[in-house]
């Protein structure tokens, strides 16, 4: 689905301030000194985050059959602004709180959810720097998104494999991880 830029770059905006929120009220209700739990927490939530978006991208998109054909647009034109409506990720990470919040309690929630969204808004601006950005510029050829960017690419172009986006260490982990010059024919 096509989105204006506002649209598109929304979550860019509204996660941080929630994490800036959430980090807040745990400072505020806690003492001024940074609690090791909170820390901890959001550590956890961005370990997480990094394994939820290999597992989504690998199964949720490009195996149930209407997020393969949304994500299908993606791929067959990597430079349209295409992504999901704002709600669905609202609606996700909301239910991740309530649910961390009545298991444990709210500081962890608060953390991992934290750490959780830090990773997703990371995984918004890499994946859009990676299709939208020049980065083949000299002093960009050895920097960390050219590596992301280098790693994707062979996921649009080669066999399945390179799910992650922000790290390529899970598709190492599950066996997925595509060798530079492995294309569609290779
Ligand atoms: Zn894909
Ligand atoms: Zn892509």
């Amino acid at each position: 689905m096509n989105h204006s830029k506002i649209s598109y770059y929304a979550e860019l905006f509204l996660y941080p301030i929630v994490v800036a929120a959430l980090l807040l009220f745990d400072l505020a209700s806690n003492g001024v000194a940074l609690q090791p739990r909170w820390l901890l927490a959001a550590a956890g939530g961005a370990l997480l985050w990094t394994l939820a978006e290999y597992l989504v991208h690998r199964f949720l998109y490009h195996e149930v059959a209407i997020l393969k054909q949304l994500h299908g647009l993606h791929h067959a034109r990597p430079s349209d602004l295409i992504g999901a409506p704002i709600w669905v990720s609202v609606v996700i990470f909301l239910s991740f709180f309530v649910l961390v919040a009545s298991l444990a309690d709210l500081q962890t929630a608060s953390g991992t959810t934290s750490g959780l969204l830090t990773g997703y808004v990371l995984y918004l601006l890499v994946h859009d720097a990676v299709h939208h950005w020049p980065l083949a510029e000299q002093s960009l050829l050895q920097s960390w998104l050219r590596s992301c960017r280098l790693r994707h690419v062979r996921h649009h172009r080669g066999p399945p494999g390179n799910f992650g986006v922000v790290t390529g260490v899970w598709d190492h982990v599950f066996g997925t991880a595509l060798a530079p010059g492995q294309t569609r024919n290779a």
